[in-house]
Parts: C-alpha cells; structure tokens; sequence
C-alpha cells in the first residue's frame, strides 16, 4: 500500500513507522531484522530505509603518491528493502537520492523496485560528500530532489528515459520528501527552503517527511506556514528520542538543529549514558503524545540502527 492509503486506512488515528540504516558492509541481513523485530508489535505500517553514498578515501602509495578510492560503507537498499517486505509483510521504503546517481541509474533503480513491488520511494538531494564542501550533482544527474521527483512522476506516466519504449509500463511510486521545520542547513530562509518544498509537491510529491525536532511548537509553526503557503500535503514529523550526552552536540551540528534549553539540563544532570536515554525517551514520550493530541497521523521514529529506546517510547505512546 502507498503511504496515502495507509493514512486513509488509519482513519484518524495516529500510526507509528520508524526508520533503519542498512548495516555496515559485511555484517548479516540479520542485524537489521534484530533491530525491526522488538518494534513490530507496534504495527508500523512501513519501514523508510536509509541509502549511503559511497565516499572518497586517498590512500598513499610506497612512491608518495596518493591513489584515490571509491569506499562504500553500507549497502544498497533494493535488497534490504525486498527482504524487509517478504519477512514482514509490511512497506519498505527505500531513500533515493541525486547524489552519486546519473538519470540512467535512477531509472534502473527505480524499475528494480518497481519488479520487487516497492509502491514507495524517499525522494531526496543526499549531502554532499565528505571530500566536497557543496553538492555536487552527477554530470548526468538532478542537482535537486525536485527534479528527482519530477523523474519518478514521468515513470508513473509510463514516460521512460528511452523514448524509443513503446507502451512502457506505467508504475505507480508514492514519493516522499523531506523538511526542515528549522531550515535547510543551506537556505537563506525558511521562506525560501518552503518555496522550494512547495515545488517538489507541485511536481508531483506526495507526502514529507521532517528532520528531526525537539520543540513540537517549531513543528507546528512550520505547518502553519507550509499550509499559508497551500502545501496541502500530509507532513510527517520525525522524531529521535537523544540517547548520549555527546549528541548534545553532535545533533546541533550535523542536523542543524536547536535543543531546548530545558532538555539541555536534563542531559547535563545525567551522570551517565543510561541516564541519558532515560531523559531522551522521556522527552520524546511527552512530543509523541502532544503530536498525538493534535491528531498526526503518522510519527516516524529515527533508530539509527538501535531500537531499544524507539521500543520504549512506542510502549508509552501507542
Ligand atoms: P532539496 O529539496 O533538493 O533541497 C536542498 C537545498 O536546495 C535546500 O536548501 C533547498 O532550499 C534548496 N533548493 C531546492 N530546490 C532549489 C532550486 N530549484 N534552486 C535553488 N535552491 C533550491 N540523506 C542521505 O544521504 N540518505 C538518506 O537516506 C537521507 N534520508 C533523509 C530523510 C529525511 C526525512 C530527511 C529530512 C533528510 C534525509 N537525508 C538523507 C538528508 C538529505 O539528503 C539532506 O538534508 C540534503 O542536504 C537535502 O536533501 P533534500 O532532498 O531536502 O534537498
């Protein structure tokens, strides 16, 4: 089922989904599967999985030259994603991004979903990598996640890159994209980063999905001033419950993103890890529930790859 039907289905009432990251390279299939199994109690009527971009190392050779090599940490999705679908029977669904993809890859990527009967995809830029300061788009790639969703909306009119295909089969992708309720790291303004979000919607996305917050009211005001702006779309909130002290600096850095004074507090009087989680799971309890209460349809949890604490939270809310 697409996400707009799981919405529907719901009729009101608020479903719980969270997010993975595929293991490191090496590891088993059965390391995600640890960490879906504890959180399917709640009945999660999907499962996003998150895709990683190779990246660049430099490596010295003995004559002092520098050999430079493409290193890719985490697999792909596609896999991940049908074996998530056949073990539980429930959406995957896989993040695409522009980043490191040429229009042709995307296009075989997304026939590949399409074969495994994925009826969603995450739409999104990527970062840029870490041997870049700027994104930088393949030489025959979208240079923003608009134009990446423009592409999927073209498969979904059967509107092949190859315009030789003769009645080419039309898929049916459900898009996703993201939000920042406190701003693209790279925007001007929050304005700006909206009038860009109103345009993936206006090429065809069908729901968003937000960066994390810890202050429901940034949540609510970003909606506000997504439906002013006739944003019609349902925008998910994501949330992740903080687990270490140092995240406290670690998640205003990486994601941009501002922490509550008072959670602040919280974590600084901890005097350990585990206490740490407790304030975390906490505090994500007492969003979870206000989001609730206003009627969300869905909350979509951020693992990062451990379920103990999204398990915890889940347990208090739903
Ligand atoms: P875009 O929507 O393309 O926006 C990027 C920037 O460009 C913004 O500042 C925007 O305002 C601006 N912009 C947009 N269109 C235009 C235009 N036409 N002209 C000028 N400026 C424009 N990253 C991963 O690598 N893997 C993941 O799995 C992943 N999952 C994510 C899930 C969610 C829910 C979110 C919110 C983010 C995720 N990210 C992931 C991070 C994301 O890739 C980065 O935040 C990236 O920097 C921006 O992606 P975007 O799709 O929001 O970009």
């Amino acid at each position: 089922m697409t996400v707009i039907e799981h919405i529907e289905k719901a009729k009101g009432e608020t479903q719980f989904s969270f997010e993975i990251l595929p293991p490191l390279k090496g590891e088993h299939i059965n390391s995600i599967f640890e960490n879906i199994d504890p959180l399917m109690e709640f009945k999660p009527p999907f499962i996003d999985v998150t895709y990683h971009r190779e990246e660049y190392i430099y490596k010295e050779l003995a004559n002092g030259l520098l050999k430079k090599q493409i290193v890719r940490k985490r697999p792909g999705t596609v896999g991940i994603c049908a074996a998530i679908q056949n073990k539980y029977q429930v959406d995957a669904i896989p993040h695409i991004l522009c980043g490191g993809f040429s229009k042709e890859d995307t296009e075989n990527f997304l026939i590949d979903l399409d074969f495994l009967g994925i009826k969603n995809v995450m739409a999104l830029r990527g970062d840029p990598i870490k041997s870049e300061i700027y994104f930088k788009p393949e030489t025959d790639g979208h240079a923003y996640a608009s134009d990446l969703v423009n592409q999927i909306k073209a498969l979904n009119k059967g509107q092949y890159l190859d315009e030789e295909l003769q009645n080419s089969s039309k898929t049916k992708f459900c898009v996703g994209v993201g939000a920042y309720p406190e701003k693209h790291m790279e925007a001007p303004s929050l304005v700006n980063d909206i009038k860009f979000l109103k345009e993936k919607v206006e090429n065809g996305a069908d729901y968003i999905v937000t960066q994390m917050f810890f202050d429901n009211q940034k949540y609510f005001d970003f909606v506000d001033k997504c439906r002013s702006e006739g944003i019609t779309v349902p925008i998910i909130p994501g949330l992740k419950p903080i687990s270490t002290k140092r995240q406290l600096n670690i998640i205003p850095h990486r994601f941009h993103v501002d922490l509550p004074e008072d959670l602040i507090k919280a974590v600084d009087q901890c005097k350990s890890n585990v206490e740490v989680r407790q304030v975390g799971v906490e505090w994500c309890v007492q969003q979870s529930k206000e989001l609730q209460a206003a009627g969300i349809p869905i909350l979509h949890y951020y693992s990062m790859g451990k379920s103990d604490n999204i398990k915890q939270v889940a347990f208090k809310v739903f």
